[in-house]
């Protein structure tokens, strides 16, 4: 029996028929049903988690969600223009955002588009948004000095480059003001670096559902101060979609890791994972994700310590460079025994306790020293800084004790009236205006006259004065000396102290 050409072409054409349908299930899919940033998809048989997939009209999705009949995804963008039946495509990579030395001086949003109108990115290079820390063979423990320039923060809870130190407290608390300060404080510590890569410190700061006025107000200041040629912003705005508030500080930490795989240093600056962790529950209240305490997924732990491994000190063989984060987390009513504070407690290696009630006393920064820990220590601090910190913790602490007690009684004998003067002028001493940072001898300088008792005569509302006027003396006359601490490091004893002694004998001679 003879076959007829055309039945053998109906076959072919059968085949290749099905043949197209099959790869077309595998590699797309049809919206279901979308709405809340949520679309449910079928098809897409072999996506994988956390790959990007493209809708109509070039907007990204993340696929989070894997069931058996359909795949949850998250829109990166407006999910109004995405109807039922649309088709949706695979790419094949997992979210990736572009890295590298292009990015330094710009403002992108989560996905690295610009946002600044400055034009495209120049960056040929791309990092995967959401990848596994380094390891404990890569890291060792944290050495060198990450100054912030603030007196009560470098001296009584050094960070080093490398640590995780959280920022906590209330809203208006000047969280964001002691971050924003650690970056202006770069900028002397950069220009001293000059070309030596291995000293200066690169920042990235992600902007998470905030304001996108107090974001460009935070953007205005490092333009102003010429921060922003060693800063990258990244923002996801409250107008933003949730998940453009989750992924942003995934990206930024790729465009952060940049620096410190290439044997250079980074601080990050993630303001604030308490909106991450709302968005995140958001996200997954909408894919259906049972909910657990304070109604946040069981994973919420695991977005964050993902997040804050990434931040590393790297030793030799891996470049010797370094990420150090600072996450901020705001608290209400001043509860750090709420889930997501005691979270990104657990997860940190210190944290910064600012109060709402020194706040409003006037303690500016209202850093509560008692309640504020940096776990790596004096090891991250400069021998100059650590010879002169170690008293004024001391003396503090014993102030707090003491203030409590002299409350309730009047007749104090002379050595705890001496503790209580002392205790009242350091405290004065430790306020800090916004946008004035200090350099490390500086702050050495200051503290040494706190603590060796050039304060005690002077009247604590003169304090400041007394401050302002001893670092005009100090810049003007004895840059020499500045310079020697800087660059010689010592310990202040001996020798180093009598040279400042007699720098500030000869400023208090000329302070009335
Ligand atoms: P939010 O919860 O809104 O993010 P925040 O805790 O980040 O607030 P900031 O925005 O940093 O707080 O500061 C709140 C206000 O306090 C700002 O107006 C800021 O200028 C002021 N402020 C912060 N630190 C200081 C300081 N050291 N001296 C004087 N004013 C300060
Ligand atoms: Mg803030």
């Amino acid at each position: 029996m003879g076959i007829q050409a055309a039945e053998i072409s109906a076959i072919l054409k059968d085949q290749i028929k099905n043949f197209g349908q099959e790869a077309e299930v595998a590699e797309i899919g049809r919206v279901l049903s979308v709405g809340d940033g949520i679309a449910r998809v079928y098809g897409l048989d072999n996506v994988q988690a956390g790959e990007m997939v493209e809708f109509p009209g070039g907007i990204m999705g993340m696929a989070l969600n894997l069931e058996s009949d359909n795949v949850g995804v998250v829109i990166f963008g407006s999910d109004r223009d995405i109807k039922e039946g649309d088709i949706v495509k695979r790419t094949d990579s997992i979210v990736d955002v572009p890295i590298g030395n292009g990015l330094l001086g710009r403002v992108v949003d989560g996905l690295g588009n610009p946002l600044d109108g400055k034009g495209p990115i120049e960056s040929t290079e791309r990092g995967v948004a959401d990848v596994k820390a380094p390891g404990i063979i890569p890291r060792k423990s944290v050495h060198e000095p990450m100054a912030t320039g603030l007196k009560s923060v470098d001296a009584m809870i050094p960070i080093g480059r490398g640590q995780r130190e959280l920022i906590i407290g209330d809203r208006q608390t000047g969280k964001t003001a002691v971050a924003l300060d650690a970056i202006l404080n770069q900028k002397t510590v950069n220009e001293a670096a000059g070309d030596d890569e291995s000293k200066k410190l690169y920042c990235v700061y992600v902007a998470i559902g905030q304001k996108r006025s107090t974001v460009a107000q935070l953007v205005k200041k490092l333009e102003e101060s010429g921060a922003i040629d060693y800063s990258i912003v990244v923002a996801a705005t409250a107008s933003d979609p949730a998940p453009m508030q989750f992924l942003a500080p995934y990206a930024a930490t790729a465009m952060a890791e940049f620096f410190r795989d290439n044997g250079r240093h980074a601080l990050i600056i993630y303001d604030d994972l308490s909106k991450q962790a709302v968005s995140y529950r958001q996200m997954s209240l909408l894919l259906r994700r049972p909910p657990g305490r304070e109604a946040y997924p069981g994973d919420v732990f695991y977005l964050h310590s993902r997040l804050l491994e990434r931040s590393a000190k790297l030793n030799e063989d891996f470049g010797g460079g370094s990420l150090t984060a600072l996450p901020v987390i705001e608290t209400q009513g001043g509860d750090v025994s709420a889930f997501i504070p005691t979270n990104v407690i657990s997860i940190t290696d210190g944290q910064i306790f600012l109060e709402t009630e020194l706040f409003y006393q006037g303690i500016r920064p209202a850093v509560n020293t008692g309640l504020s820990v940096s776990r790596v220590g004096s090891s991250a601090q400069t021998n100059s800084m650590k010879s002169v910190a170690g008293p004024v913790k001391l003396e503090l602490a014993q102030y707090r004790e003491m203030a409590a007690f002299a409350q309730f009684g009047s007749d104090l004998d002379a050595a705890t009236q001496q503790l209580l003067n002392r205790g009242a002028r350091l405290t004065e001493l430790m306020k800090q205006p916004q946008y004035s940072p200090l350099t490390n001898a500086e702050i050495v300088c200051v503290i040494f006259a706190g603590t060796n008792g050039y304060l005690d005569k002077i009247d604590v509302t003169d304090i400041g004065r007394y401050e302002a006027g001893l670092l005009a003396h100090l810049r003007g006359k004895h840059a020499d000396l500045l310079g020697w601490i800087t660059n010689e490091d010592p310990k202040i004893k001996g020798d180093a102290a009598d040279k400042i002694k007699a720098a500030l004998d000869e400023y208090a001679a000329t302070f009335a």
